[in-house]
């Protein structure tokens, strides 16, 4: 028989299959020689106590063998001749997904994409972080594999309504990712492999007849001559491309992609985003809160670096953690020169001595409505980049990033020095609250004091605040119709992922693209 259970053990113990048929037995109530395999289905950490265990869901078999796990998803089969062909604008995790999805389907994906393939855009990060340069079209956020590139490459989603997540980690460990993705409650890859499985991922869509364009720009729209229906684009270099088609997956920094659809008045909604600072403590800090460790003991190796979520409501605003990076380093993740812009990476290890996370304040529409008349829609982009200019002006160029102690922002005073950062561009000393909107710093103060006690030392003389965090989720809802996924006033486009508001981090931006991929290409083969 075959029977799921869950069992706790030490960490130390977790990873030893004797220790686990042991324990299996145990919660069975069956002798362990009856035990013939035990394969684990999902690892989590409990650490609610003083004594720290590895919670594990297992599948065992008792008197019987286990079952062959499931295949991985084998590479696309290569495309039929004169098969329809779909526009992908964006390669990112949305637009990687939707071309694999395409080539499922027996489509064509075309993809476009600004920026350079994922080796040559690596040697674009040093001008940002070493000059304060940063290429238009190649950076943290543009370029093979999107702004999921080069980042922490968290893989925790909630978004498990919008498709099989498990389906997504498969496709991610058949290019290349670690197994244990598939059964960590908190899975993660890490910027330093990620590349690698975003060159497999696209060498399979090439082989199978897909074709990847770099150093395309989407900067036109082509439409029916009744404006109704959307034929292609036309990118910066001149040409046109036209496809059944567009699937538009160009991520949250695109705004000159939001520029254009004002431009050709394509209807777009305004939505709540957040906006605040990175926070940065020591990940010693982080380990002892989290792990209840005794003063002046570290981290036992068989656990990793320890991370939170931390989120609180006060007079209907929000004030939260965002994209946790333990172990891992900040990054300026701007588009232009003229603007600052942090977020965090981590290697696959996590084992920078520094933890850093978003510390973020809900923004909603009418927060920005001083700039509605000028910029319509666009209102929120136009609020968030302004923020992002100041921040800029603040850090005094080459990308340095205004910073404050916790401690000074709560005493209102500019800090006299400031602690090692792990902000390569360098930070300056400034009194964020004359940079944040006023109602953003009410609120991180508020976090600070409140989040104090879910971490001891959170708002404590090590807690570093650094501006500012601004692209946390998009400004901006393409709409689309829910059947068609479809925009309701012209036919063709598939607004896609995070740049159209459905998506807000790697995997729900893959299932957006895996989503938009099916609907796209049941619009081309109606016949399918
Ligand atoms: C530093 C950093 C760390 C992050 N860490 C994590 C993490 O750990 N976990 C997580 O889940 N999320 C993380 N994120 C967020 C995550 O990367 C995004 O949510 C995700 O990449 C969004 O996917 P997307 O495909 O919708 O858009 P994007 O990844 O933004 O991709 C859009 C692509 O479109 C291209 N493009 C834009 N305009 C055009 C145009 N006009 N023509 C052609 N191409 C165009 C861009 O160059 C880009 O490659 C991080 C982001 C950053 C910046």
């Amino acid at each position: 028989m075959l029977r799921e259970v869950d069992i706790r053990l030490t960490p130390e113990e977790s990873g030893e299959e004797r220790a686990r048929a042991h324990a299996a037995a145990r919660v069975l109530g069956v002798p362990f020689s009856r035990i013939r395999g035990v394969r684990l289905l999902k690892e989590s950490i409990d650490a609610r106590q003083r004594t720290i265990y590895k919670q594990l869901h297992c599948i065992v078999a008792v008197d019987e063998s286990l079952p062959r796990p499931d295949p991985l998803p084998e590479p696309p089969r290569a495309l039929p001749h004169g098969a329809p062909r779909v526009l992908i604008i964006g390669c990112g995790p949305a637009g990687l997904f939707a071309a694999l999805r395409c080539l499922e389907l027996g489509v064509k994906p075309v993809v476009l994409e600004r920026g350079k393939d994922v080796s040559s855009r690596r040697f674009d990060l040093k001008p940002i972080n070493c000059l304060g340069h940063v290429l238009p079209d190649s950076n943290y956020c543009f370029g093979e594999g999107g702004a999921g590139a080069f980042s922490d490459g968290k893989l925790f989603t909630r978004a498990t309504k919008r498709g099989s997540v498990a389906e997504v980690y498969r496709l991610f460990v058949a290019y290349g990712a670690s197994p244990s993705i598939l059964t960590d409650a908190h899975p993660h890859i890490g910027s330093d492999k990620l590349p690698r499985i975003i060159r497999s991922m696209r060498s399979s869509i090439q082989a199978a007849g897909g074709e990847v364009n770099f150093g395309v720009r989407a900067d036109r729209l082509l439409r029916s001559a009744d404006g109704r229906r959307l034929l292609g684009v036309g990118t910066a270099d001149g040409r046109e491309w036209t496809a059944g088609a567009v699937i538009l997956a160009t991520g949250h920094s695109a705004r000159d992609i939001y520029e254009l659809l004002a431009r050709e008045k394509v209807l777009m909604e305004r939505k709540a985003f957040a906006v605040g600072v990175r926070i940065e403590h020591p990940q010693s800090l982080i380990d002892a809160a989290q792990y209840h460790l005794r003063p002046g003991s570290s981290r036992p190796p068989s656990l990793p670096a320890a991370s939170y979520t931390l989120s609180a409501t006060r007079q209907g605003r929000g004030v939260h953690s965002f994209c946790m990076c333990p172990g891992g380093f900040i990054v300026p993740a701007a588009t232009q020169d003229d603007e600052v812009v942090v977020n965090g990476m981590s290697l696959s290890r996590r084992n920078s001595p520094l933890a850093n996370s978003g510390f973020v304040v809900s923004v909603f529409p009418e927060d920005t409505d001083e700039l509605l008349p000028q910029y319509g829609p666009l209102s929120g982009v136009a609020w968030q980049k302004r923020l992002e200019q100041a921040t800029a002006l603040a850090g005094g160029g080459m990308m340095k990033a205004p910073a404050q102690l916790a401690t000074d922002f709560l005493a209102h005073r500019v800090s006299a020095s400031l602690p090692r950062c792990g902000y390569r561009p360098g930070i300056t000393a400034w009194d964020l609250r004359a940079l944040l909107p006023p109602f953003v710093s009410a609120h991180l103060e508020l976090g600070l004091r409140l989040f104090e006690r879910n971490i001891p030392g959170f708002s404590g003389r090590h807690a570093l605040l650094i501006g500012s965090e601004t692209r946390t989720s998009s400004p901006i809802r393409i709409p689309r119709l829910d059947s068609s996924l479809q925009h309701p006033f012209l036919e063709g486009l598939f607004p896609c992922a995070e740049g159209a508001g459905y998506a807000g981090g790697i995997v729900s931006a893959a299932l957006d693209g895996r989503r938009c991929a099916t609907a796209a290409a049941a619009f081309v083969r109606p016949d399918h």
